[in-house]
């Protein structure tokens, strides 16, 4: 394996104190599991037929909402600077992502960094390969690596990891505020519904199918990039780890289950490297660039990606792309 065969540096790790970390415990365990409550009740409602046109459209409109925000605003943009736009995009961008539950910006940012770094090797914040060998070991590792990473009692260094989002203040305005983001992609759906529906019944169906099940079923197909594509799927680069190219989980996440791409070129505004494979952010920049809404998109040519196939994980090092990878930035400021 590469460069990365050392442990984690003390810095880029915290150990919480226990406050803290009952703090984040209880949080992460209520993020997990309440909007599965509100799933059960969509179910529950779909099955007696207590449900409207304007609640499956507000399903899929802030599934929408909430995955383009996390994996083009959170992922592609915040974490790895694979584009730059306006800070009026930027802002939609943030408080998108923040709608989706999966934690304010500085928590994301840092932790995405920190799995790029040490891709399933020790410090790995969710790597379901390191839990041992055999089945029933890869079963626990890949179980830890979907939900129960986010109960650890330890964190990413904000200033080891992310200073560039430390000191820029207009952005660590999402993250600031970012409660308040979460709560009106719950609030809001109810809130259209009810202007809709003008009855009392679509605040709540409102609330349910657009706020919390599509929470849950994003979140839940968000986890699978950190759990089954880095188990499961095609391998055409290798990374010294086991990301893989799930498409099932790419369809789900536009295109954040292609990790072995990802991991090979992390820089890159697309997760696809053909043209058919499903990268439904990565289209959306495409058309967006075009519209320049965004620009400066990043991605390696025809002749990187070749080299690529054939070289391995020392090539990738030696790539321009993989030093503006996640983490780098923090590396540079810690030294
Ligand atoms: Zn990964
Ligand atoms: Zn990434």
């Amino acid at each position: 394996m590469s460069t990365a065969a050392t442990a984690p540096p003390a810095a880029a790790i915290v150990k919480l104190d226990p406050a803290s970390a009952r703090t984040k415990w209880i949080t992460a365990f209520a993020m997990m599991t309440l909007p599965g409550l509100g799933t059960a009740a969509a179910a529950w409602f779909l099955w007696q037929g207590l449900y409207t046109t304007t609640d499956l459209v507000l399903f899929a409109v802030m599934y929408f909402v909430h995955m383009a925000g996390i994996t083009v605003g959170f992922h592609r943009y915040l974490a790895h600077k694979a584009f730059k736009t306006s800070r009026f995009f930027e802002g939609a961008l943030m408080i998108a992502g923040s709608m989706g539950g999966q934690g304010p910006i500085m928590y994301w940012v840092t932790t995405h960094r920190r799995h790029h770094r040490f891709s399933d090797r020790e410090g790995d914040p969710h790597s379901p390969n390191l839990a041992g060998d055999g089945p029933v070991a890869r079963l626990r590792g890949l179980w830890y690596a979907h939900m129960p990473w986010m109960l650890s009692d330890e964190s990413s260094s904000w200033s080891f990891w992310a200073p560039d989002v430390l000191r820029d203040r207009r952005l660590f305005f999402y993250h600031r505020t970012y409660q308040l983001w979460m709560a009106a992609g719950l609030v809001l759906p109810a809130l259209i519904a009810f202007a809709v529906e003008r009855t009392p019944m679509a605040l709540l169906t409102g609330f349910v199918f657009g706020g919390l099940a599509r929470m849950f079923l994003a979140n839940q197909a968000a986890w699978c990039v950190g759990s089954l594509s880095h188990m499961i799927g095609g391998r055409p680069f290798d990374n010294g780890d086991r990301s893989a190219n799930n498409w099932p989980v790419a369809v789900f996440t536009f295109g954040e289950g292609l990790q072995n791409n990802h991991h090979a070129f992390p820089g890159s505004y697309r997760h696809a490297v053909r043209r058919w494979e499903p990268d439904l952010s990565g289209w959306l920049l495409t058309a967006l660039g075009r519209t320049r809404v965004v620009w400066d998109l990043r991605q390696p040519d025809a002749k990187t990606i070749a080299e690529r196939r054939t070289r391995g994980p020392r090539a990738a090092a030696a790539q321009p792309d993989r030093g503006a990878a996640a983490g780098s930035e923090g590396s540079r400021t810690a030294a």
